[in-house]
């Protein structure tokens, strides 16, 4: 806890400095910078190398160097804008110094150093200097760190830590605050002596100092992290994650939920599937038939690639717990998809119930009035055996008889407090409800073991037969009439297609609005070129009714060609669709682009994807189009994802403010990660104050 006196007192007795102070304070403790153990654990990020100096004359462009020189000239500009400029000199050369942002303080600093003849250090990036025509083959440095050299001063003999700082808190503040807490912290060893020494691990406390004081001569193995203090660091921050996690496992293990054992309308509903199901859904649906027997709240992610026949299984679990006389709730991330899953689970389980489609409730936010009441009685008064519908199911006023069990389809378009709020409402007796969450952004096993060690997860990794896989084109835009006539040529075929829009980006004027502008011109320019074919129009302003009219439409086959937006992104399921346009496909992330893709070749017609690209395209949105082209495999163009975007957000973690690792790296630490989820097990059990000490 915060000993640091409260700002108002503090204030008031000391004055101004003393408000000034209690701010550090506050932001420090923002930082999460309370304690001395804190302090002490407050781990340089990266190291600058100031132990050099760089004579002028050897700098290049591009450089992170550190300079020494006379101060030749100090000039404030108003052209182009304001800024403070100051020449630089050695005996080799000139260097110019540009600051655009600068306090008068800052300029008194260098006139000082130009009239006492004292040299100024200066350290940043050296750049090809594009000011007037006379020092174009002058270098420049932008906003370097400088300081006015005063007698001795010499270099640094080791590496200088640079680390995590915020608004207002300086590296010197840190350095100091650091400095003062190591002097008296404790940092007890929690890993038995045996278990250092079997997985040649330095001890934590020599590991942080050494990380504070880098010692000379390791500088190399320092700056790239491979350095046994950093191996112990990683491997601390590893081993921490995978003990909270089974922790929390432990904790859920002691809840409780019903027990939901199958009965005779799992055994109908298979009997009245009109397919078998695959090898892989049967092996999935009894992994999920097994939790949900256990008496202990399931949660189980469901994986399968687009199409790979996620619902059906769903539906088997939901059964189950009907079975076991409790409800079941499906919900999904946007009503047109919820719509679907309705749709689809009426047409497999109405037949089937008691009491038929009314047994069944459709609840989202856009129901109004005495529908949206029945349906919430229905849920309340336990007549609805389940309920399907979007986040309404689980904002308060659905209050379940009997939930048993929740599914959540494309669960990582929830935020983390939904996913909660699901959790809380527990059903009678204290019981929790069962949770299968689906997904189609397949995880990377590296990934889903660090993050999601308190899931099970479930993957279906086969597809039903009769597919044919999808051929992706890539197309720049100057093509695209050729394109437009494609189009045509599969409409005319008796084939559907889908046209979706430009993501507009953030940022960029009016983006939503904009959005829908380009859809609305895509649409007109479409219904003149298709003059006789019907070209519909969907987005995610149009009003649910309106979206739902137009999806039918579409589904029935009375429009061929569908202009959309993003909304069709998840689970759209029209099997005669086989092309679809992507526009401005170097927009898209790769997760999108595949979810995209997956609405079509959904039937036994050869589909096709072509993702039409404007150019100039940045290296990454080209390596995005190059893996969409060369795989269909979502595993794989999952794991080009994380390399590209980085496993924050990547998880969507951004959002929801999780705290990801700061040291390890899953990519390149894998083994590190692989040791220590290995020993996290052995060390819960045999050391378990350890094992606590760290997972708190
Ligand atoms: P997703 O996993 O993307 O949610 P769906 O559950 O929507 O996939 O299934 C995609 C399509 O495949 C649906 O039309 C569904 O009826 C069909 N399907 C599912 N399982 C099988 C199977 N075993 N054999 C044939 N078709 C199947
Ligand atoms: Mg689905």
């Amino acid at each position: 806890m915060s000993t640091a006196p409260k700002p108002a007192k503090s204030a008031k007795r000391a004055g101004t400095s003393g408000a000034a102070k209690a701010t550090l304070a506050d932001k420090l403790d923002r930082m999460g910078l309370r304690r001395p153990i804190d302090f002490a654990l407050h781990l340089p990020l990266r190291y600058e190398d100031e132990t050099r100096l760089t004579p002028i004359g050897a700098l290049a462009p591009g450089d992170h160097a550190q300079v020494e020189g006379r101060v030749i000239a100090v000039e404030v500009q108003f052209r182009p804008r304001r800024q403070l400029m100051v020449r630089l000199a050695d005996d080799e050369g000139e260097l110019v110094l540009r600051f655009l942002n600068f306090y008068g303080s800052q300029t008194a600093i260098f006139q000082r150093a130009e009239r006492d003849a004292l040299p100024v250090r200066v350290r940043g990036e050296v750049r090809m200097s594009f000011g007037r025509a006379q020092t174009a083959h002058v270098f420049e440095m932008i906003h370097p760190k400088f300081r006015l050299i005063e007698g001795e001063v010499p270099l640094p003999t080791v590496l200088t830590p640079v680390y995590p700082a915020s608004e207002g808190v300086s590296q010197l503040v840190l350095r100091k605050r650091i400095e003062a807490a190591l002097e008296h912290v404790r940092l007890d060893e929690v890993l038995p002596q045996a278990l250092l020494q079997s997985q040649h691990l330095m001890p934590l406390a020599q590991a942080v100092r050494v990380l504070h004081h880098p010692p000379r001569g390791e500088e190399l193995s320092l700056l790239d992290q491979t350095h046994p203090a950093w191996t112990r660091i990683k491997f601390e921050e590893l081993l921490t994650q995978q003990l909270s996690l089974r922790r929390a496992r432990e904790r859920r293990l002691a809840r409780r939920a019903p027990v939901l054992a199958p009965g005779t309308l799992v055994q109908r509903l298979r009997a009245a599937l009109p397919f078998a199901l695959t090898g892989a859904q049967e092996r999935v649906a009894a992994e999920i038939a097994a939790d949900l027997q256990r008496g202990h709240p399931m949660t189980r992610l469901l994986q399968g690639d687009v199409g790979a026949g996620k619902t059906i299984v769903a539906a088997l679990a939901a059964a189950q717990a009907i079975d076991a006389g409790y409800q079941a709730a499906l919900m999904a991330p946007t009503e047109i998809l919820a719509e679907q899953h309705f749709r689809k689970i009426t047409q497999l389980l109405a037949p089937l119930l008691d009491g038929g489609e009314a047994r069944i409730a459709w609840l989202t936010g856009s129901l109004k009035g005495s529908a949206k009441r029945a349906a919430l009685a229905a849920i309340a008064d336990g007549s609805a055996q389940l309920a399907v519908g979007t986040h309404a199911l689980i904002q308060e006023g659905a209050a379940f008889a009997r939930l048993g069990l929740a599914i959540v389809d494309e669960q990582h378009r929830f935020g983390v407090g939904q996913r909660l709020a699901l959790r809380v409402k527990a059903g009678a007796d204290g019981e929790e409800p069962h949770q299968l969450m689906m997904s189609a952004t397949p995880i990377p096993r590296t990934l889903a073991m660090t993050y999601l060690a308190d899931l099970d997860v479930s993957v279906i990794d086969e597809l039903p037969p009769g597919r044919t896989p999808v051929l992706t084109k890539l197309v720049e835009d100057r093509r695209r009439e050729e394109i437009i006539e494609r189009v045509r040529h599969a409409v005319a075929g008796g084939r559907q297609a889908y046209w979706v829009c430009p993501l507009i980006e953030e940022g960029e004027s009016g983006d939503a609005a904009l959005e829908l502008k380009t859809a609305v011109e895509m649409h007109a320019q479409l219904s003149q070129a298709f003059a006789g074919m019907q070209v519909g129009l969907i987005h995610g302003r149009l009003p649910v009714a309106d979206k739902r009219a137009v999806m039918d439409a579409f589904v029935r086959g009375e429009l061929q060609v569908l202009v959309a937006t993003t909304v069709i992104e998840v689970g759209v399921d029209v099997p005669n669709a086989s092309l679809m346009v992507i526009d401005h496909a170097e927009r898209f992330g790769l997760a999108q682009l595949h979810q995209l893709r997956g609405r079509v070749g959904r039937g036994s017609a050869e589909s096709v994807c072509v993702l039409m690209y404007a150019t100039p395209l940045s290296q990454t949105a080209k390596e995005r189009l190059r893996v969409m082209h060369a795989t269909t495999d979502g595993f794989e163009i999952a794991r080009k994802d994380l390399e590209l975007r980085g496993p924050g957000e990547f998880l969507g973690a951004r959002q929801s403010g999780d705290q990801l690792l700061r040291f390890a790296d899953l990519q390149e630490d894998g083994g590190l990660l692989d040791r220590a989820r290995d020993l996290a097990p052995a060390l819960l059990e045999r050391h378990p104050q350890a094992a606590t000490a760290r997972a708190e």
